[in-house]
Parts: structure tokens; sequence; C-alpha cells
């Protein structure tokens, strides 16, 4: 979860409480800004709250690319995670998809196919556009037994 969403969460489940008002610099162009921010955060996390939510070129292209990562992350865990319903996936597999989502996401590599074994596979690819896909397949096997 990015972390403005964070402060937007608390300030609805505890009606404002543990929010508190803060001064955070953006990592890219050094911009100050006043921002509302969970009273236990570090110093590092305020400023990290100011890049996200900073209006330049460098901070705009980097809060989009984590909350690609983030949605990257949590569809991976919807898809194979311990709750799905569909397949059973070895957690060191989950852990390679996740890991895949950083070179994906930053363009180092176009995409990374996991056999999870099963006839299972995970995807995760960057399309032409940018856009983050990670998708599940299933082949049934047990269609050529005959
Ligand atoms: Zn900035």
């Amino acid at each position: 979860m990015m972390l403005y969403e964070q402060v937007e969460k608390r300030e609805k489940e505890a009606c404002g409480g543990g929010v508190t008002t803060v001064t955070g610099s953006c990592k890219f162009c050094g911009q100050v800004a006043t921002r509302k921010a969970l009273e236990e955060w570090s110093g590092e996390e305020i400023d990290e709250l100011a890049t996200e939510t900073c209006e330049c070129v460098d901070a705009r292209i980097y809060a989009h690319k984590k909350g690609q990562k983030e949605r990257a992350n949590a569809r991976i865990d919807l898809l194979f995670g311990k709750d799905n319903k569909s397949v059973t996936v070895p957690d060191a597999a989950v852990d390679l998809l996740h890991k895949a989502v950083y070179p994906v996401c930053e363009g180092f590599i176009q995409s990374m196919t996991v056999d999870i074994g099963n006839g299972v596979k995970g995807k995760i690819n960057i399309t032409s556009k940018g856009i983050i896909k990670v998708a599940r397949t299933k082949t049934d096997t047990s269609t050529y037994e005959a």
C-alpha cells in the first residue's frame, strides 16, 4: 500500500487519530511539502511520502512505478498465494514471482515465466505500452492420458 493510502486508511479507521501534520522533502527535486502522516513514521518515511505526492516529473514516474509494483505484488498474492482456491503453489515459487516484479517493472527484463509443475505456470511481463501483466495458466494434462 502506498504511504498516502495508509494515511487515508488510518484517518478512516481512527477518526483522524494517530495522524499528524509533518513536513518532508522530495527525494528527487528536494521540494519541501506539508503532509498528513502517521505519527510513528520516521523521517525517511515522511520523505518517501513527500516523494510519492510530489508533482515533479521524476517523482511522478517513481510513484507510478511504485504503484505498479504494489499492484503486481498484490495480484501475485491473489493468483498464487495461499488464499487462492485453484492451484497449490509452493512458497518458493511465489517468492520467485515477487522477485521478478522489480526487474520487469524497471524494464531490465521483458518477462519471466515460472513453471510450477502439474501444468501450472506463472508469468509476469511488461507490454509495449508499459503495462504490467501477471497471469496464471493451467493446462489440464489429464486429457492427454487416454
Ligand atoms: Zn519532487
